[in-house]
């Protein structure tokens, strides 16, 4: 169905909602100009999301992409992200998607809508 799968957990539906896409690299989701605009997001929600409220200092841009200064050793919020349609809905660079699956044991039984 699609690349780099990634089947959430929690109180999202496991069964149902999965990650397709590869990183672009676009830096949006560590750029600080960027936090408002998410934090928005999961207030509208009313979602309470381990997010980055302050800048980053471990990010900086390099040649129009995104670079992270601690990458193998960055957190796992940092690692999972993002892990739920609102992540990034403040962030159409992204190149992650979202999709639904009709339930096929390997979740590959039908697809559905994007995020
Ligand atoms: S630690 Fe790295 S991946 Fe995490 S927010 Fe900072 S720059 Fe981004
Ligand atoms: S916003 Fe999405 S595509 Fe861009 S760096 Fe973050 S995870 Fe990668």
């Amino acid at each position: 169905m699609g690349e780099n799968l990634l089947p959430l957990c929690g109180w999202v539906d496991s069964a149902k909602l999965v990650r397709v896409g590869e990183c672009n690299r676009c830096g949006k989701c560590c750029d600080p100009t960027t936090i408002p605009a998410r934090m928005e997001v999961y207030r509208r929600y009313r979602l309470a999301v381990l997010v980055h409220t302050e800048p980053c200092r471990h990010f900086h841009y390099e040649d129009g992409k995104g670079v992270c200064s601690i990458y193998e050793k960055r957190a796992e919020m940092c690692r999972v992200f993002p892990r739920i349609p609102a992540d990034i809905e403040a962030l159409p660079e992204c190149s992650y998607r979202f999709i639904w699956v009709d339930g096929g044991e390997d979740g590959t039984s039908a697809g559905s809508k994007d995020s």
